[in-house]
């Protein structure tokens, strides 16, 4: 298969189309960033790596970290962190406070920010140093030591934050967190402004392509099932209320986050990143579905 020849004819195609999307400007930092970026990764586990555009270019990685932070709380403490969350597409936006009530401050799954502040909250309850400790875990994988947050897209975040202080709070009150709200949101806030390239995006995930393990010495980041179920989620939760539809066209798991990235995994094959910061009306990548739905047609490999 050559991958890169057709990323090369998809990349040519897809620059050139009118972007319909948006920046996403509710987190007044991420407004600031050049639109005109398109970056695209690949990581193989068998046919090597291949980048264009801008696929060096760091972006911030939004609700990506919530796959990453997921994989830690999951290598930790096993199934019992399901206690806590659910596995169900919750068909509400990723902010909502509506279901938690009925649901008694259990989240639907662990990718709408309910369920990723519970699993910061899970972290900072069995990590020594939360904020050290997790970044030292994506640079382990993506093999980078520099990778790190972002204080300006973080604090920016804190400033308009007001939805996610409401959902902590209400989860608090049911029971469903054990640490302080402040220091679970100020986690919550810096996992979310991770910054990386795509080029770090694809490697960091490529465990997940390769059953759990990390394909530079084997070793076990999650088993073979926790890696399946990771990816399960991905498919059914990734992509805000679009998940069906990013499995209709593109037919691979994967997370896109309000920063305009999207990494979608072929399991036993290839990881790949996209970046393009311009969203489409249900919040993710226009330029990067587009592409990634171009990319499973041509190469016609995907999970079904
Ligand atoms: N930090 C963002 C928020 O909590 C994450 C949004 C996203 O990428 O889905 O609103």
């Amino acid at each position: 298969m050559n991958f890169k020849a057709i990323i090369e004819e998809i990349y040519q195609k897809i620059k050139v189309v009118e972007d319909k999307g948006e920046l996403a400007s509710y987190i007044p930092e991420l407004a600031y960033v050049d639109s005109e970026n398109f970056g695209i990764h690949i990581s193989t586990l068998e046919q090597g790596n291949f980048g264009i555009g801008n696929y060096t270019d760091k972006f911030s990685i939004q609700s990506i970290s919530k796959v990453l932070s997921l994989a830690l709380a999951y290598r930790m403490l096993g199934e019992k962190i399901w206690k806590r969350l659910g596995v169900e597409p919750s068909g509400t936006p990723f902010n909502s406070l509506v279901q938690l009530e009925v649901d008694n401050g259990i989240p639907r799954n662990p990718f709408i920010n309910a369920g990723a502040i519970v699993i910061s909250d899970i972290l900072i309850s069995h990590l020594e140093n939360p904020k050290d400790d997790f970044l030292a875990f994506v640079r382990s994988l993506s093999n980078n030591s520099e990778l790190n947050y972002s204080h300006e897209v973080a604090a920016s975040e804190k400033e308009i934050g007001f939805r996610n202080v409401a959902l902590c709070n209400f989860i608090k009150s049911f029971g469903n967190i054990e640490n302080d709200p402040t220091e679970v949101l100020d986690f919550y806030f810096d996992l979310c402004s991770l910054e990386m390239n795509c080029q770090e995006l694809s490697e960091a995930f490529l465990f997940f392509a390769n059953n759990g393990r990390r394909t530079v010495d084997n070793l076990s980041i999650l088993t073979k099932s926790q890696a399946k179920r990771i990816n399960a989620l991905m498919q059914t939760c990734g992509f805000y209320d679009e998940s069906g539809e990013f499995a209709f066209k593109v037919g691979l798991p994967g997370k896109s986050g309000v920063g305009g990235g999207i990494i979608a995994v072929h399991p036993n094959q290839y990881t790949i990143a996209v970046w393009s910061p311009k969203l489409n009306k249900k919040g993710n990548s226009y330029k990067g579905m587009r592409f990634l739905e171009d990319f499973t047609t041509k190469s016609e490999l995907s999970i079904f």
